[in-house]
């Protein structure tokens, strides 16, 4: 089983570097945070309130999330367009706070895994809880402004509000008590401020080249 683990902060480019990685090496791609941005996306849908722990995960084991390929369908309808909408990227942070919630889904990301002969693996605690033993984690990361300016040139917004939305969630997802967002023991930082993607590639090719 190969896994490469990518972590770091909303914006540092995790997942267009995770894709292309993944394509270069001839890997499947997981987005985790999809994962979780669905089962946040579910409780709205459902009316379930996300800060209740215990609420979220009775749903979470009635509800079907399928992440893959660029698509996400709950229940079997699509969600992919609205997972990325300010509501669920709001509602995600309680919801990935829960404790119930992130132990089924590293369940399901290390049976995604097991059953793909590896892959190339985004989240927040991949090389740290997830995947300790990966073939190379790292920990993308880049300046505040450029995350702010990466985001925006996705999904539109004002700079300045993005920027503090996103620094609240980093600052959430860092100090949470189960699986915050660390650089894991082991891991290379790489700062892509400034770097365009075939550059960021390079860097990690060379990496693996060495492990
Ligand atoms: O990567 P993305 O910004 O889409 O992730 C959305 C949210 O999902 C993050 O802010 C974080 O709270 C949560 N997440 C997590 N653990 C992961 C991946 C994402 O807690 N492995």
């Amino acid at each position: 089983m190969r896994v490469i683990a990518i972590d770091g902060p909303a914006g540092a480019g995790k997942s267009t570097v995770g894709r292309a990685l993944a394509e270069r090496l001839g890997l499947r791609y997981l987005d985790t945070g999809a994962m979780y941005r669905a089962v946040a996306c579910a409780a709205l849908r459902r009316g379930v309130d996300p800060g209740n722990a215990d609420a979220v995960a009775d749903m979470l084991a009635d509800v079907d999330i399928e992440v893959g390929d660029g698509r996400v369908t709950i229940d079997g309808a699509d969600a992919t367009a609205e997972i990325r909408g300010r509501a669920v990227t709001q509602a995600v942070t309680p919801v990935a706070a829960n404790p119930q919630v992130r132990a089924v889904l590293r369940a399901r990301q290390r049976a995604w895994a097991a059953s793909h002969g590896g892959g190339v693996i985004e989240g927040r605690d991949i090389g740290s809880v997830v995947f300790p033993d990966a073939e190379l984690k790292l920990f993308l990361t880049a300046s505040p402004r450029v995350r702010a300016e990466r985001r925006v040139a996705e999904v539109g917004g004002d700079v300045e509000e993005v920027a503090a939305a996103i620094a609240h969630r980093d600052a959430s997802d860092a100090g949470r008590h189960d699986g915050p967002m660390v650089e894991a023991s082991g891991a290379v930082v790489v700062d892509t401020t400034g770097l365009g993607i075939d550059q960021v590639l390079a860097v990690i090719e060379s990496l693996l080249e060495r492990t």
